[in-house]
């Protein structure tokens, strides 16, 4: 097992889930982001935590835990390193709360754990902070002197979080394609008032798939990663089946889980539940592997929206994509085909790669995969799945209101939502935390239209004003400052000319 605190006499590896042959160190498994045989890579053994380390992480900052809790996956990257790239990520200001990810006590069991408070008011900021430096320190080991060009398709917020993350970022060219009529308009105003000298974006005419297609065509395409590198550059991936942005995600748990310590509202040793709105699976995948490492942690909880695919499958072991894709006002969580999975399965089926690549080749073909009766039940054992449709998100954005001054965001809202059925189905009365993933103002006029319907209106930056009056909440600045910023990007192209578009970019 390695040590925990720095020392890098044991070198941990990552293998692949459908390859347990692959071996690759933190920094290559970092820079390739998806091992070749199209495996996800996973750490192969887990770092443990025992009860006095947590003790001893309790008396720490934010980025002093960060650092500690790197160091045991980031096995080859020094510990100067290592602090470099936290500090730049969450030091100086970036994040508005200075305790970077804060809880906030919400009844006696329930605690809401922001992680929102960075530049774009999302939780995927918590990892794209942190992944340009990962990715940059990595590649120097690795392909030295490349310019790293990032694709990003998005349906929203990792669009934008992977621009504050990658901008002016030396080395390195981001290019972000999005649905043109197919996110919010405060996400859309997000992207195209960008700064940066080495960051575009474009709407597509299309929906996110489109995007998304598009992208993954552009990465897959031997000729045009041929072009790149004769122009000494490569391409490399933001979203979360990179290891660089799921390993940030594991620190807010353990964090949190010392906060709650520090603030007395626990005991050492005690368990906890924690409560993640889920899409793609990698925020709970994290809270999953931070149990493996040793926190005490008594139940996971997914919550899902309407599109319910992880709800059925926790509850049945038959994964199923094969339904109608439903927009929802959580968007963030409109997806049917969620990566990370992938991993987990990996780890239930005890690193069994050729049952996992079976899986994922039935899910290619069929849409749709069963799991085996042994895999189900520890499935079931540690993890509760249920969902909320949009109505109930609503409610439940008013009832937290008036019941506890509190104001969540339609993600939040449904983890909210679920963990009560929960509560209701099991009487657990277990500490629990709820993921927060984004900050209400991103989502205004559905917010709005949860807390006082006959206050909406088409001008977003009025609603944003009406809701912080209401509420008596404050705007986060970064949303308040965009009402004055230009629109730098307005550029968009046809689905079919996103390659002209990256060339022209970059100017090959
Ligand atoms: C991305 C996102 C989610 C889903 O997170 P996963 O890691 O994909 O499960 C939930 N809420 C918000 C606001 C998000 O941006």
């Amino acid at each position: 097992m390695p040590s925990f605190c720095g020392e890098k006499d044991v070198v941990m590896n990552y293998i692949s889930t459908r390859d347990n042959s692959v071996r690759a160190t933190a920094s290559k498994a970092i820079t390739q982001g998806i091992s070749n045989e199209g495996g996800l890579f996973v750490p192969e053994s887990f770092p443990q935590i025992s009860l006095d380390k947590i003790a001893s992480l309790s008396k720490k900052s934010y980025i002093d835990r960060a650092c500690d809790i790197l160091s045991g996956y980031l096995s080859d990257f020094s510990s100067e390193e290592i602090r470099n790239c936290v500090e730049g990520a969450y030091a100086d200001g970036k994040f508005e709360d200075e305790k970077i990810a804060p809880l906030s006590k919400l009844s006696d069991s329930a605690y809401i754990l922001e992680l929102w408070h960075g530049p774009t008011c999302a939780f995927k900021d918590m990892a794209l902070q942190l992944l340009p430096y990962l990715l940059t320190t990595s590649a120097k080991k690795n392909i030295s002197g490349k310019k790293i060009v990032i694709l990003v398709a998005t349906s929203g917020d990792t669009g934008k979080a992977a621009l504050e993350g990658f901008k002016n970022v030396e080395g390195t060219e981001i290019i972000v394609f999005y649905p043109q009529d197919g996110v919010s308009t405060m996400q859309k105003l997000q992207m195209q008032t960008q700064e940066g000298s080495n960051v575009s974006v474009c709407g597509i005419y299309g929906n996110f798939d489109d995007a998304q297609n598009g992208v993954k065509a552009i990465f897959t395409n031997k000729e045009i990663a041929e072009k790149l590198s004769q122009n000494n550059m490569m391409f490399s991936s933001a979203n979360s089946i990179n290891w660089g942005r799921l390993v940030p995600q594991i620190v807010y748990y353990i964090s949190a889980y010392c906060d709650l310590l520090n603030d007395e509202e626990i005991a050492l040793g005690d368990k906890i539940n924690i409560v993640v709105p889920t899409g793609n699976f990698g925020n709970i995948l994290a809270a999953y592997y931070a149990k493996k490492m040793g926190l005490p942690i008594n139940k996971l909880i997914c919550a899902s929206n309407k599109n319910n695919v992880l709800t059925d499958f926790i509850n049945s072991g038959t994964y199923d994509r094969n339904r109608l894709f439903m927009p929802s006002i959580s968007p963030s969580m409109d997806i049917l085909i969620s990566s990370n999975l992938e991993r987990l399965l990996y780890d239930l089926s005890e690193n069994d790669d050729k049952a996992v690549a079976d899986l994922m080749s039935k899910l290619a073909a069929d849409g749709r995969y069963t799991v085996s009766e042994k895999l189900k039940n520890k499935l079931t054992e540690q993890f509760f799945g249920e969902y909320c449709n949009d109505d109930e998100t609503k409610e439940t954005i008013k009832k937290v209101f008036e019941k506890y001054s509190y104001l969540v965001d339609t993600h939040t809202a449904v983890a909210v939502n679920v963990y009560e059925k929960y509560i209701k189905k099991t009487n657990d009365d277990t500490k629990t935390i709820i993921a927060s993933t984004a900050s209400p103002y991103k989502f205004s006029s559905s917010v709005l239209s949860a807390i006082d319907p006959s206050k909406l209106s088409d001008d977003e930056f009025e609603m944003v004003n009406i809701l912080s009056k209401l509420t008596a909440t404050e705007i986060p600045n970064s949303l308040a400052e965009l009402k004055n910023k230009k629109v730098l990007h307005n550029q968009s192209c046809e689905k079919q000319n996103m390659k002209e578009f990256i060339f022209k970019k970059l100017g090959i």
